[in-house]
């Protein structure tokens, strides 16, 4: 018998990391495919009246060996990988998205499904289960179910279309950035760069046998220079090529994908029944439409606005007092920018680090949520792990239950990916009257510890331990009952809110004097520093929500109204950011054309959530500082009205539960300096 197919006879049902054999993996997905498809048969076969069980909640229990199978493999795949597992992962995706579109495409179950959904004012729903109702008719609804076989047709030759544009789109940026080089001879021009950004523009240019030294359009490369070269020709060459991207009128141009994306979008929406691309998409969001979207930006930009232009005015005028620059340029920003940061505050990740040992932190964020929401973490060591590096924990409540089983694997090493995240081994849900409590990871790359030095984290990784234990604490204290609807799966302007909330401890005295301590010496850190890492972490911020307003409404303008007129790509961006506009614009530059996110990834009508996410958790946050950070009350109700609830009901609706009212933005504001506390 395939370890991965049976019942899991280990403490908490955990996953049997140690006894999984790479080999076990191709059969167990067949085999767990054919047992989920057989589930949906079951429904789709069965004899009798569709009702919300037999149809509804049959269908959200379907495919649980599946939906275990996939998140050890995948979670895996990220965090502990190696080429054999990556051969797999190739082979087992079309499968996995064939066996989805099989779900979506299935005439029968959506008949059965509708059926249900015809019925829902008459059926007696909890809100849960009418939430769930609704997803789940949706889920076929927005692929096109309803529509005419005439209308299906059109509606796939649009994905197909557009996957293919999106594509296109992608790969002209990625071979302009790829072919474009700066090559520099002479060391004078590179002054003002840190020592490892000159070695690594060397390391380039030896690796393509040139003398010298190479800076391109990659990141790595980009932004150093950006930031600290000295020579403003130069930024302003290379700040020019950027801007440039697929904006030049050759092959690797991407005007025309522009205006067909945006088209095809409005087409597709159209057919679906949605006035335009951000209605449909917005459906499900917090945000819910595309003029609560502009609303939001528009009174933003309005607050932010005066901060943003006297912070220009102040940089343009450092500018002048330091070189004698007259005019402000786009490639003048983050050269200045870093100067008076520099100036203002001099802070460096060494000064700090001796204050966050990552086992005080891990010690600190444990206390802070004992502290706000009853949680008792105990290592233990009875149940299997992935790696010697995993550390693994038994969480209960004030009562001894378990709450959940938590894993945290920190440090780097070959075969995990870059960055931190939230990770589900198992999600709670409720059967048969049993809460089935959840299995929760979290994985970053911190420092390891050597012989002599433990791990200190810089301040940053302070930050980002607390923002994933806040999505860990989504996941751990869900208590829904129907799996899919449980924990972090809520609408994604929405899942940021608990993890970003929670790095507001990171700031609080009453919270730093917990776990903030001087590894060797046990002091607690001065709060000057505290007060300096603020004011900095705020720097620049009118100038900085200037910008992302500015892509939000970009975004908006191609997808919340009907593009169909627009022709110049270029005169249509100019005018979307004709009120967020601080430096002169640059002929040969467009933002259109390699905006990535909203053309290629999925943040069309998207862009907005990054602003709307922090607007959340400072108006959330805001409620914790006016009755204590450590206030059982309102720790009490963030538990029970949004951590809890996952996605059982409108974000919206749990947000006013909590908060008493909806969210405003000048907690926000205050937050930034950008308003007068
Ligand atoms: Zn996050």
């Amino acid at each position: 018998m395939n370890i991965l197919n049976s019942k899991f006879d280990t403490p908490y049902h955990t996953a049997p990391f140690s006894k999984i054999k790479n080999e076990d993996y191709m059969p167990a997905f067949l085999k767990a495919i054919e047992k989920a498809r057989a589930e949906i048969d079951a429904i789709t076969l069965s004899n009798e009246a569709p009702t919300f069980e037999n149809t509804i909640e049959a269908l959200d229990f379907s495919g649980e060996e599946l939906d275990r199978l996939s998140s050890i493999f995948f979670n895996l795949n990220s965090a502990e990988t190696n080429d054999e597992i990556q051969k797999i992962a190739q082979e087992v995706s079309p499968l996995l998205s064939e066996f989805g579109n099989d779900i979506t495409l299935n005439e029968d179950l959506f008949k059965r499904v509708k059926s249900v959904y015809d019925q829902k004012s008459d059926l007696d729903l909890t809100t849960e289960q009418r939430t769930l109702l609704d997803k789940k008719y949706k889920s076929f609804s927005r692929n096109g179910a309803n529509l005419s076989e005439e209308k299906k047709t059109r509606l796939r030759e649009i994905d197909k279309t557009l996957s293919k544009l999106k594509l296109q789109f992608g790969e002209n940026i990625l071979a302009e950035t790829n072919t474009y080089e700066m090559h520099l001879t002479n060391e004078n021009d590179l002054a003002g760069l840190p020592e490892g950004a000159k070695e690594a523009a060397q390391q380039l240019a030896e690796s393509k046998d040139k003398t010298g030294w190479l800076i391109t359009l990659d990141y790595p490369s980009y932004i150093p220079f950006m930031t600290y070269a000295d020579n403003r020709e130069l930024r302003k060459e290379l700040a020019i090529a950027a801007g440039a991207k697929a904006f030049k009128g050759d092959e690797l141009d991407n005007q025309d994908n522009v205006l067909q994306i945006a088209k095809l979008r409005y087409e597709r929406a159209n057919l679906l029944g949605y006035k335009t691309h951000a209605h449909f998409v917005l459906e499900e969001r917090m945000a819910k439409t595309p003029e609560t979207v502009e609303r939001f930006l528009n009174e933003l930009l309005e607050k932010a606005k005066p901060a943003a232009v006297k912070e220009f005015a102040n940089l343009e005028q450092f500018a002048k007092d330091l070189d004698g620059i007259d005019r402000l340029e786009k490639w003048d920003g983050s050269y200045y920018s870093e100067k008076l940061k520099q100036k203002l505050f001099s802070l460096d990740d060494e000064q700090l680090k001796p204050y966050f040992k990552l086992e005080n932190v891990i010690d600190g964020v444990f206390t802070i949520a004992e502290r706000l929401f009853d949680l008792k973490f105990e290592e233990i060591d009875t149940i299997d792990k992935y790696h010697e590096d995993v550390l693994t924990y038994k969480v209960t409540d004030t009562k001894g239950n378990l709450v959940s089983i938590f894993y945290a694997d920190f440090f780097p090493r070959p075969g995990k990916r870059n960055g931190a995240w939230m990770t589900v081994y198992k999600p709670q849900y409720i059967k048969n009257g049993v809460n089935d409590r959840p299995h929760i990871s979290n994985v970053c790359n911190f420092t390891k510890p050597t012989k002599s030095k433990p791990s200190l984290l810089t301040f940053n990784e302070v930050t980002t331990l607390f923002h994933e234990f806040g999505h860990g604490l989504h996941g751990m204290l869900a208590n829904t009952t129907y799996p899919s609807l449980s924990g972090t799966s809520v609408f994604w302007d929405f899942v940021e809110l608990p993890s970003q909330i929670l790095e507001n401890w990171c700031y609080e005295k009453e919270a730093l004097e917990l776990f903030a301590t001087h590894y060797e010496t046990g002091e607690v850190i001065p709060m000057e520093l505290i007060k300096k890492i603020k004011a900095s972490a705020t720097f620049h911020e009118g100038m900085q929500t200037l910008r992302q307003i500015s892509f939000g409404l970009l975004d908006m303008s191609w997808h919340g109204q009907d593009p169909t007129s627009i022709t110049n790509v270029k005169a249509h961006e100019l005018e979307a950011f004709a009120n967020t506009k601080l430096y002169p614009d640059v002929k040969e530059n467009c933002m259109s054309t390699s905006f990535s996110h909203i053309f290629q990834g999925g943040y069309s009508s998207g862009y907005y959530s990054y602003k709307w996410a922090e607007v959340l958790d400072a108006d959330a946050f805001e409620y914790f500082l006016e009755e204590g950070v450590f206030n059982k009350d309102v720790a009490e109700k963030f538990k029970d009205y949004v951590l809890s609830q996952g996605g059982t009901d409108d974000p919206m609706t749990l947000y006013k539960r909590f908060r008493g009212q909806e969210p405003r933005p000048d907690a926000l504001l205050k937050r930034a300096g950008l308003i007068a506390k």
